[in-house]
Order: C-alpha cells, then structure tokens, then sequence
C-alpha cells in the first residue's frame, strides 16, 4: 500500500494487521468492522501469517519505511494479555530490522495515561484515532459513545508523547453537514495532527445505519456529493498543510459482497474523483485572479502522477474550467520539475 502525502507518493509500507472488533464493546450505527475487514475470527497465529507475508515476500520493497499496522478494532481496547503479545509480535519484526515500528488505530476514549505509558515501551510509531467528528450531535447520532472533548484530549495526548497523530474523520455521518466537516478538520489541524484519512459513509447490512436508512430516519451520502464535500475537506488540508493519506475505504471483497455495502459513498475511483474535485477548486483559485481569460488558450503543468487527477475523470475538469472561463482551449501537460499539487499556468 502507497500513502499519498503532501500530494508525492511515499515510500511507506503499513503491513496491516486486521484486528476485527477485537476491545470493542461499542456498535457505532455505521459500523461492521467484521465486514469492513473482511476478517471474522483472530488469532496470534493469524497476525503472524499477515506479517511474514509482507516482509518475506519477493516483491517486498526493502527500502520502503514499513510499519506493521494494527487496523480494524480499537487496539487499546484489546484486553492486556492480548495486546501485549501483539506489540511483543511486532516489536520482534523491528528488532530484526524487517520493520520500522508499529501503527495502531484506537478510539479517543480509549487513550489514557496508563495507555500511553504501555505504547511508549514499544516502537510504536504512529497512533491513528477514531475522531469520525467533533460535533457532539452527530457523535450522538451516531453512537459513538465519546465525545468531541475526548478527541481533542487523545488527539492532545498523543501529540504529547511524541507520537505521530493520524485523524481519521467521516463525511456523511447522521445529522452531520459539511460545516460540522470542516470544523472536524479545522480541530485535527489545530491538534497538529501528522496527517489525516477522510472516510465517507458507507452503509453496510447489519447494521443500525442500514435499519435507519430503510426507516427514513438517515439518508446516505452518494458518491457526487461526497466527492463535492471531500474536495473541501481536501482544500482545508491543503491551506493547513496537513497531509492527506486516504480517502474512502479499501476495497475489499467484502464491500461487493452480497450481504455487505447496501449504499453511501462509495465508488470505486472515490478517491480520484474527490482529489480531481479538489484539483477544479485549485485551479478556480488561480484562474479567478488571471482576468477575463475568454478566447484565450490556457496550458496547466503538474506533476507526472498527478495528470488524471488534474483532468478530472472522462476530462470533467478540463470541460468545466474550459466553460467557466470561456476558453478557447485547455490542455494539461505534466512537467518533471512539479511535485505534489504544484502546478503552473500558462
Ligand atoms: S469504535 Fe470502531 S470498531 Fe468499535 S463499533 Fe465503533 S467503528 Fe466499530
């Protein structure tokens, strides 16, 4: 798996390891951590097997920064004994150099001192926290069972310890607007979170989100406006320096299966769509202080692995900015000197 940070292509590895609602007593209404991992069941055993398969694999990138990733669950919830023997599991990879630390995703509420004082005697490197929002409505709504002071307080304590912070948030939630997003945003940047993943809501069977929909009490988010609130998400990010290293979910057999997504945000080029949507909002920007461009012929460079985003799926932003500004002609060229979202105008 590739990161994308401050718009480059990182050479960073997480080897996940799904630990699949394992300290979890909680049932947030968009949750089925089962089915989003596609893992049922667990076992030391397992997390080994997903380990050496990554690093004893011929294809594996030996230069690449690899941290082994315990994803799925909330990991500091884990009773001790459990937990323990995987930070001492992953702990026993880096101490033979096949990995570089450890990553782990927790809830807010379950970051505690005494919590952060067991992490700090391992190589745990990076701790990705559950914010999903910071409106205490929509957290209400959707039964998260913490609040937006506990994430600021996690968020806070993490930073503290040194370690690195990632923010995960969620697009589409019960009862949450793009102004609660934003604010979302706005608090992980202010906490001076090390990057951030953007997932908008998708509706899974078997759960309380799927019984709501079907009542009429939540209506999903489609991926259109999905894509219209992440590119400004995306935009804030941007302006706070903050990187972005996902949008959207994995896709995983499991969200095609039959009894998995229903509906909500999800498609399967999200994240191209949403980071092409945010390119069109860059390009506004620059464009609107150029003047009356009409009849003229505008040639916009970017970065090499940035050229699909910049023109949009099926020329979308190519067509829009053309009839916006009423240009003769628009092409997008890539220039080797451009990195992440630079770009120039011609
Ligand atoms: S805290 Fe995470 S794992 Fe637990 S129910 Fe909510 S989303 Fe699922």
């Amino acid at each position: 798996m590739t990161d994308i940070k401050d718009g480059s292509i990182l050479k960073h590895i997480n080897i996940p390891v799904f630990v699949p609602h394992l300290g979890c007593p909680n049932d947030c209404v968009f949750c089925n951590q089962r089915r989003i991992t596609g893992h049922e069941t667990f076992s030391i055993e397992d997390a080994k097997k997903s380990i050496d398969e990554v690093v004893f694999s011929p294809n594996a990138d030996k230069h690449a920064e690899r941290e082994i990733a315990f994803f799925g669950g909330s990991f500091t919830g884990i009773e001790r004994p459990l937990m323990t023997e995987l930070l001492e599991l992953a702990t026993s990879y880096c101490e033979k150099g096949l990995a570089s630390g450890i990553r782990l995703s927790t809830r807010p509420d379950y970051i505690s001192d005494e919590i952060i004082s067991i992490l700090s005697k391992y190589p745990v490197k990076t701790i990705e926290l559950g914010i999903q929002s910071l409106s205490d409505r929509v957290l209400s709504a959707s039964k998260r069972g913490h609040t937006a002071d506990d994430s600021i307080r996690a968020m806070h304590a993490v930073k503290t310890a040194g370690f690195d912070l990632i923010g995960q948030m969620m697009v589409g939630l019960p009862l949450s607007t793009l102004t609660d997003e934003l604010y979302t945003m706005t608090g992980i940047c202010d906490c001076k979170a090390d990057g951030v993943r953007i997932y908008p809501t998708v509706v899974f069977h078997k759960t309380e989100l799927y019984d709501m929909m079907l009542l009429g009490k939540y209506q999903p988010i489609s991926p259109k406006e999905a894509s219209e609130r992440v590119a400004e998400l995306l935009y804030l990010a941007y302006k706070n320096d903050l990187p972005v290293i996902r949008v959207g979910l994995c896709e995983s057999e499991s969200l095609h299966s039959e009894d998995g997504l229903t509906a909500g945000a999800f498609h399967p080029a999200l994240g191209e769509i949403c980071f092409s949507a945010f390119f069109l909002k860059l390009f506004c920007a620059r464009l609107d202080t150029l003047g009356d461009l009409s009849g003229r012929s505008v040639t916009i460079s970017v970065a090499r692995n940035m050229l699909s985003k910049a023109i949009g799926q099926k020329r979308s932003n190519a067509i829009s900015l053309k009839e916006k500004y009423s240009l003769s002609k628009i092409s997008f060229v890539t220039d080797e000197n451009l990195s992440g979202y630079e770009f120039s105008v011609s």
